[in-house]
This record gives C-alpha cells, sequence and structure tokens, in this order.
C-alpha cells in the first residue's frame, strides 16, 4: 500500500498536535521563560490543570545557558540575579536548593588601552553618583526625563560612566532611556550568579511543568465561555489564559486576538520596546590574558567606543564582551565577524595583538534577530514608564498578562519575570474560584 502526501501530512500533523487531555487544562500560559515558568509552578501548587505553549524548542526563553562550547556555563541571555536580597527571582535558588556566588567582581578602567589612573577610579565613582543625585532631582521636578537630557558627558570618563547607564546597562541610547524607567530599578548589589548557569538552573528547576514545544501562538480568541489559542500546531482552550510574550513579539506580530487589545494597551505595548544587549563571548589557545580570574574591564576603545567585559571567566583563557544599544544593533546587521572584530580589537589594545592569532571558539548572540524575543529586555520610552501597569491589566477577564515587561519594579530582569507570572497565576485563581 502507499501512502499519499495528503494522508502522509495528516498523519504527521496529527501526531504532534495537542493529545485531547492536554487540549482542555484549566490555564494554558503561553511562553515558557520564566514569567510563564512561575506562573504554571503556581497554579499547578494549587491544584490546576496547565499547559504551556512554546514556541522555541526548549524552554527558559531569554535565561539559556550554553553549556558545551567553552566547558564553562555562557549565559547567553540572563545571568545575573540583582538586588538579592530582595529579588523575588531568588525564589528559584531557594525552591532549587541551589547556593548563590556573590559577584566579587573587580574592576578595571581603561582608556584608549591604557589603565587609568588611581585619581580617575575615585572620579568615576564621584561621577556615578553625581549622575543618581541628578536624576533625582530632575524627577522630583517633572514626572520625567529623558536620561540624556541629564546626563550629558564632558569629557571621556564621564562619556564611559553615562555609557554604563544608558547601551550598556539599558541596552538603549540616553536619549531614548526614561529616567523613571531607569531609577525604579532596584540597588544591583548584592549581585549573585549560580555556578551552572542561570539558563541551566530555569530549565531544571522548569523541567517539572508541561510544556508543548515548538508550537507558536499567533491567535487568543475569548469571545466565547472558552479561551482558544490558536498555534502553528493545532489549537486548544482553556477557562483562562496567561500571556508571557515578550513586547517585541507583540508589537511585531503574528499574535492575534479576539476580541482586539484596547487602545491604551496597544500605545503601552508601542511604548515599552525591546532594548538591545549582546554578549560576545572568546576563548583563546592559551593564556593570553593576564588578568585576575572573572575581571570586569571598562573603557573607551582608542577609537572612542565604550566597552564592557569580563575576562578569565571562571579563570579560562576567554572573554565576554557586552555591547548595547545603537552599537549592538549596528553590529547585529553587519554580521558575527563585525561583532567579533570589535571585541577582538577591544581585548588587543589592553592584552596585546598576540590574542589576535589565538582564537579558539566564539560564540555571539543576536537577540535582535531572534523572532521569540525581537531584542533584550522592555526599556520605556520618556514619559511612558507607568505603561508597565497599564500591560499589566486582563484583557476581556480571562486572558492575563505577564512577562518582565509589566512588572512595575523588576521590569527588564528575570525578578520581574517571575514576579509577574506568579501574579498572573494569581489573577487567574481568582477567575478559576468564581466558576
Ligand atoms: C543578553 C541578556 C542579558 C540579560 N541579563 C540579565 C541578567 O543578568 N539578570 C537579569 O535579571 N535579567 C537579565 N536579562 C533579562 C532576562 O533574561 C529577562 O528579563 C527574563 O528572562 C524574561 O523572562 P520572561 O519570561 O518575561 O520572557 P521570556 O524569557 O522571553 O519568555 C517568553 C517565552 O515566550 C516564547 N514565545 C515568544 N513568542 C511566542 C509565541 N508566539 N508563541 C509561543 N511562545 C512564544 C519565547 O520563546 C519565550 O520562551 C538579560 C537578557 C538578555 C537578552
Amino acid at each position: 500500500m502507499t501512502l499519499s502526501r495528503r494522508l502522509f501530512l495528516s498523519m504527521l500533523m496529527a501526531g504532534t498536535a495537542f493529545p485531547a487531555r492536554a487540549a482542555e487544562p484549566d490555564v494554558v500560559i503561553v511562553g515558557a521563560g520564566v514569567a510563564g515558568l512561575a506562573a504554571a509552578r503556581s497554579l499547578m501548587a494549587a491544584n490546576k490543570s496547565v499547559l504551556v505553549v512554546e514556541a522555541r524548542e526548549r524552554i527558559g526563553g531569554r535565561a539559556v545557558t550554553d553549556s558545551t562550547t567553552f566547558g564553562f556555563p555562557f549565559d547567553l541571555g540572563a545571568q545575573w540575579i540583582e538586588a538579592g536580597r530582595s529579588n523575588p527571582a531568588m525564589a528559584i535558588l531557594r525552591e532549587m536548593n541551589v547556593r548563590p556566588v556573590p559577584d566579587r567582581l573587580e574592576q578595571a578602567i581603561y582608556i584608549g588601552g591604557t589603565e587609568a589612573p588611581k585619581e580617575e577610579y575615585a572620579r568615576f565613582e564621584k561621577i556615578a553618583i553625581d549622575a543618581s543625585r541628578k536624576l533625582v532631582e530632575a524627577l522630583r521636578k517633572a514626572p520625567d526625563v529623558p536620561v540624556g537630557r541629564v546626563l550629558v558627558a564632558q569629557d571621556p570618563l564621564e562619556r564611559l560612566a553615562y555609557a554604563m547607564v544608558g547601551p550598556l546597562e539599558s541596552g538603549v541610547e540616553l536619549g531614548e532611556l526614561s529616567a523613571r524607567d531607569f531609577m525604579r530599578q532596584p540597588e544591583t548589589e548584592p549581585q549573585y550568579s549560580v555556578a551552572e548557569g542561570l539558563g541551566a538552573l530555569v530549565a531544571r528547576w522548569g523541567a517539572k511543568v508541561p510544556v508543548k514545544l515548538g508550537a507558536r501562538v499567533v491567535r487568543i480568541d475569548s469571545t466565547s465561555a472558552q479561551v482558544l489559542v490558536v498555534t502553528t500546531n493545532g489549537q486548544l482552550s482553556a477557562k483562562a489564559v496567561i500571556v508571557t510574550v515578550p513586547t517585541g513579539v507583540l508589537a511585531a506580530g503574528p499574535f492575534g486576538f479576539a476580541p482586539q487589545l484596547g487602545a491604551a494597551r496597544r500605545e503601552a505595548i508601542a511604548q515599552l520596546p525591546m532594548a538591545l544587549y549582546n554578549k560576545i563571548a572568546l576563548s583563546f589557545g592559551r593564556k593570553v590574558i593576564d588578568a585576575p580570574a572573572g575581571r570586569s574591564v571598562i573603557g573607551l576603545t582608542r577609537k572612542d567606543q565604550a566597552f564592557d567585559a569580563i575576562v578569565r571567566p571562571y579563570d579560562r583563557d576567554a572573554a565576554v564582551v557586552f555591547v548595547g544599544g545603537e552599537q549592538a544593533r549596528q553590529l547585529e546587521e553587519e554580521g558575527t565577524g563585525a561583532a567579533l572584530g570589535f571585541a577582538m580589537s577591544a581585548l588587543a589594545e589592553i592584552y596585546g595583538n598576540e590574542l589576535r592569532g589565538l582564537l579558539a571558539r566564539s560564540s555571539i548572540t543576536r537577540w535582535g534577530k531572534d523572532p521569540f524575543a525581537r531584542g533584550s529586555w522592555s526599556m520605556a520610552t520618556p514619559g511612558n514608564a507607568d505603561k508597565r501597569l497599564v500591560l499589566a491589566q486582563p484583557h476581556h477577564d480571562r486572558v492575563f498578562f505577564a512577562g518582565e515587561a509589566t512588572d512595575p519594579v523588576w521590569a527588564t530582569r528575570v525578578g520581574g519575570a517571575y514576579a509577574s507570572g506568579v501574579r498572573a497565576a494569581r489573577e487567574a485563581l481568582a477567575v478559576l474560584g468564581k466558576k
């Protein structure tokens, strides 16, 4: 007997579509990042049935560790848990019984390939303190202001310090950065990582959550009694739905809602665009970087480009160079060769040209080109920090929104993703309770 192409395809589709039982959980969660997994775990703890629908072939979203390329864990996305005393994401470590590794990064400053003199270190600290004071004052006078209007660099050291606020910390240029959204963020200290890599920990933490991988949601229809979730791989329905995809995905589509999202929420999505921050990781054939393990190096290159790197991570012959904002966007456009070139030049200026011939491996992230992220995290445009609360509102009673972008305090970070997932699960539970 021959199998027709049509029959073959329909059998194939049936094999991959949702099994009958999974198709009617209490809650469907869209996206298996930290927010989606936190929501799922909360609902499961309350004895509700859940199914997470994930477009990628893995869980973790923007928290993902490459454990094979370098022989040490390289977090392609989130690595640090900042403000460890109050960060909601510390719950992941507690739940998994994992010890936080305190960040003891020693920081060195280089301008044009030469280490800055001692006095400049003290001045750099003062610039940071003054910058914070200026932003607080500006926010006392106005509800919001672009950071670039308050922090105007007068010399190279200030330019470097302000780059550490804009592109190299927030992933956007100072002129596009909302002072209110930036200052909402909690202090970064103490900062922790985990030995296996944060992405690897998130993958273990979420391993027991039921997830349908490789199913991209394109439409959510809440016009009937059950909420219908349409994916590229079949459809399913639930009593409630939690949407955790990044704002970049909501803005770019295809991702439709019936009834349509209200104008206020559409505006919130537009005003919480994705910032861009990438990592360029390199390893070398032998020891060419003469520095203590895990040293943080920041500076300005001879071409006056700000850079930020960690050299000798895990005491290996390696380095991770960070790029953000316009420069990151440009390097993504130019391709991985350009990104590699920038990182190698910045390091060669400091540690010598010898390292150019010793590159062993490299890995370069391109979060802006990633169709399921479309950037690194959400950053409010000036005047729109409060739009996070608009985005967090339920849509049509049974569709809830979570994800880092929706958290008023911890947005942009895994802490925001975690807290928002728990919050959305609580909202969904309230609706299920009413039924
Ligand atoms: C380079 C980089 C460095 C970072 N560093 C840090 C750090 O050190 N510390 C920190 O706290 N934070 C950091 N972050 C931010 C942190 O990674 C995010 O805030 C957090 O992981 C977001 O989690 P989330 O669940 O909200 O979103 P995501 O992790 O993006 O989860 C959303 C999920 O939805 C899926 N999805 C998208 N579209 C669809 C669709 N149509 N259908 C189905 N599924 C879909 C995605 O594949 C994804 O898995 C970093 C991010 C990047 C990119």
